[in-house]
């Protein structure tokens, strides 16, 4: 302000405006600024480490209108956390400004997730004329970001839209503060951006207009479609065309598990799904993830076999909504292009090498997707969004903790690996990499570890790894000749429960999960815990069973059965009294008991994953495992509604099934519906859960509850445990922005190494 100046109006006040949030790379300044021009501010903008500041001179009930309306109108993909606005010293403005950032950390939040096509852009596309029905288009506040980028900072030259030279149009839209493209980096149009190409059998088509028809015929007549998606190849066909269906399985080599299915629009989905509002919402909202719902009328038999749900997603990219348009079906199977385990192919000569000889046609576009991301997953349970697979849509959001994890690499565990690093208070969570032993995955896992190092400027000084000294995450930490830090996996799923709710303190942590190495070398899954960050106690556990061949068990149920069978029989048992073991070769059941009575290669689990699996394997849901968590989910599937009763289990060191699977041994040789006897195996082991925390609760004084593992992805055990818990007064904390399956393990493993390593420093 210039001193001596007599103003010649009433004087002014100046704020200062701090938004905390993800304001960053969602076109949130140049919002802020036609903001501000249209409400005659003047003042300035820039991006800080941890947030957006605003400096505007303003009459007070401007600057609350000016506060109310950032609100109101913010960009489809910003989330604001809060606003602070507080008057600030006095200063004289004489425009308004975006301020160029000079502070170095503000690379660190700049990376925006991938953003659904949003609705000014399905608009302009039947209006703007050099963007008619042209499917790259985009703007500030949609389109592809993670997927695209290459290096910081996020400039058009840093990502794969560098080959294509703006037009003239383009630029001015570009460059314009008040455009919706301003400073849109993949800003493009149908005379400069990218094109895609349809290679059928015998011809390459590279008219958009004849692409279109083509493909959507295609898809009519019952064929397989590969398409160049958002974050890689994804394969199509008719989601109602029983033959098309049954091919595509056959081809991708997937036995059981269920295809993803993108439906033309609400009305649709809504005809085949039951759906909740929020469940809509979750659907139409920029992420656009796959969201498990309810069945209600049926697609192909073989979209999703012998489960309640379908996973269901909407147009999220400009290329659905023409393809749509031209496609009168309700809807299409929209599953990665990969083959059985490995990562979804991104690359185009391998698409059309590898997806090329069973698809019917390969739609490909000449912009490379330079980060793998596959479609998330989520689902809503109590009240909730619990997100199952974190990926397109989420990453590589930062995740707030209340600890500095700064410098510490969490390298995840092996079947469901994600890793984060951490940069100061923020995990920053990988997108969901997939099984590690298959080599390609592996290969993808390697290197994605090296783009998130340079995207993040991170420097690791300590690896936190899983305790399993064979996972493949951990023998990669091993390499690396950086400080090590084992962490034990259920301590690490708990932690992971715990930052995102902020809680620092002692809980009673429930992990129902699968496997992860426990500290006395065997296989845990059942575990009930009182922890923090900085340690855990193990205060019970389910009983340890033997899981005759390890893995082998793993992938067959019948196997898992017989290992409990034995445990509780022994001698008696007699294998022609249990019908479902009839459809098991004799040889091969006899093989397995001798390596029981034998004690050979039947490492010892207390697993509430393979618990889950025996008694599957039981009811005759699933004797052998097409995919990872086949049997749970078929048993949680035939769960019957209503049902109250429940089986009887006993606490003592250890928790033990014994009266559970003898009375469910009663129900069978009854003739007991198998939906009712899943529905009172489930209220068992809500109650089990419930007792066993009340146990420990008592003994502590401690009445706050985290639950994590991948067996909480079972809605009628969640919702069940919640309920009970709650009811009886107890505080429950569960995941939901983070997966509870071992894709949210880094996050805990991250934070159990910062407490340990800040404990260390004292
Ligand atoms: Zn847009
Ligand atoms: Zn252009
Ligand atoms: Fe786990």
């Amino acid at each position: 302000m210039l001193s001596g100046t007599i103003p010649n109006f009433a004087p002014v006040a100046t704020f200062v405006i701090n938004i905390h949030g993800r304001v960053q790379g969602v076109g949130f300044r140049p919002f802020i600024y036609r903001l501000a021009v249209r409400n005659e501010l003047k003042g300035w903008v820039e991006n800080r480490t941890d947030g957006v500041r605003i400096k505007i001179n303003a009459e007070p009930d401007q600057a609350v209108r000016f506060v109310r309306a950032i609100r109101e109108e913010k960009p489809p993909a910003s989330h604001i956390v809060e606003i602070i606005s507080k008057e600030d010293s006095a200063e004289d403005f004489s425009d308004f400004r975006i301020l160029k950032s000079e502070n170095s950390g503000e690379e660190i939040t700049q990376v925006s997730p991938d953003i659904a096509l949003c609705k000014d852009c399905l608009e302009d596309m039947k209006t703007q004329s050099h963007r008619l029905d042209y499917p790259f288009i985009n703007c500030t506040n949609c389109g592809p970001r993670f997927t695209i980028i290459r290096d910081l900072p996020y400039d058009r030259e840093k990502t794969s839209m560098k080959p294509f030279r703006m037009c003239e149009r383009c630029r001015a839209e570009y460059t314009e503060i008040l455009d919706r493209r301003f400073h849109a980096q993949p800003v493009a149009c149908s005379l400069c951006g990218p094109e895609y190409k349809l290679h059928c059998k015998k011809e390459v088509i590279s008219d958009f207009d004849q692409i279109i028809r083509t493909s959507a015929e295609l898809i009519r007549e019952g064929k397989i479609l590969a398409i160049k998606g958002m974050g890689g190849y994804f394969l199509a066909c008719d989601a109602q065309n029983e033959k098309a269906v049954d091919r595509l399985r056959l081809a991708k080599n997937r036995d059981g598990k269920p295809f993803a299915v993108m439906f033309r629009n609400m009305d649709s989905l809504k005809e085949f799904l039951h759906m909740q509002k929020p469940e809509e919402d979750i659907l139409q909202s920029w992420r656009r993830p796959i969201l498990l719902a309810k069945k209600k009328k049926s697609l192909a038999s073989g979209v999703s076999v012998g489960f309640s749900t379908t996973g269901a997603m909407l147009p999220y990219m400009p290329l659905h909504y023409l393809l749509f348009e031209k496609l009168e079906l309700p809807a299409i199977v929209l599953t990665s292009g990969n083959i059985s385990e490995e990562p979804i192919i991104i690359d185009d000569k391998k698409a059309l090498e590898v997806l090329g000889p069973f698809s019917d046609a390969v739609l490909t576009y000449n912009r490379e997707i330079h980060n793998r991301t596959d479609d998330s997953v989520t689902t809503y349970v109590n009240g909730r969004e619990r997100l199952l697979r974190r990926s397109r849509g989420y990453v590589p959001e930062p995740f707030i903790v209340s600890n500095k994890v700064e410098g510490i690499l969490a390298t995840g565990a092996e079947l469901v690996n994600c890793f984060s690093l951490g940069r100061n208070r923020q995990a920053i969570m990988s997108q969901h990499i997939g099984d590690l032993k298959n080599l390609e995955t592996l290969e993808f896992y390697r290197e994605s570890i090296g783009r998130f190092k340079k995207l993040f400027q991170f420097n690791a000084e300590l690896i936190a790894h899983d305790l399993h000294p064979d996972y493949l995450s951990t023998r990669w930490a091993k390499e690396q000749n950086i400080k090590l830090l084992g962490i034990q996996h259920h301590h690490a799923h708990i932690a992971s429960c715990m930052a995102e709710h902020g809680l620092d303190e002692k809980v009673i942590g429930v992990a129902m999960d699968g496997v992860g190495y426990g500290d006395d070398g065997k296989i845990w899954g059942g575990e009930f815990l009182l922890c923090d960050y900085a340690g855990y106690e193990r205060k019970l556990h389910f009983e340890y069973i033997p899981m005759p061949g390890g893995d082998a068990a793993t992938k067959n149920p019948w196997r898992m059965l017989l290992g409990y069978l034995y445990h509780y029989q022994k001698e008696d048992l007699q294998l022609d009294q249990f019908e479902v073991l009839q459809s098991i070769a004799p040889d091969q059941s006899q093989l397995v008991l001798d390596m029981l009575r034998k004690d050979i290669n039947s490492p010892l689990t207390s697993s509430a994953g393979r618990l889950f699996d025996a008694v599957s394997a039981l009811l005759g849901l699933c004797t052998t495992a097409s995919f990872h968590a086949e049997a749970p989910m078929k048993l949680e599937s035939a769960a019957a509604k209503n049902i109250n009763d429940s089986y009887s289990f006993t606490i003592a060191e250890d928790i033990s099934f014994k009266e559970t699977f003898t009375a469910i041994i009663a129900d069978l040789n009854r003739g007991m519906d198998k939906g009712i006897i899943s529905a009172k195996f489930h209220n068992t082991l809500i109650n089990t859960i419930f007792a066993a925390a009340k146990k420990i609760s008592l003994e502590s004084g401690i009445n706050k509850v985290a639950l994590s593992g991948g067996t909480f992805q079972n809605r009628y055990l969640l919702e069940g445990v919640e309920t009970k818990l709650s009811e009886n007064g107890y505080k429950v904390f569960s995941q939901e922005k983070i997966p509870a399956n071992d894709g949210g393990l880094a996050l805990g493993q991250l934070m159990i190494a910062a407490e340990k390593r800040r404990l260390a420093c004292v």
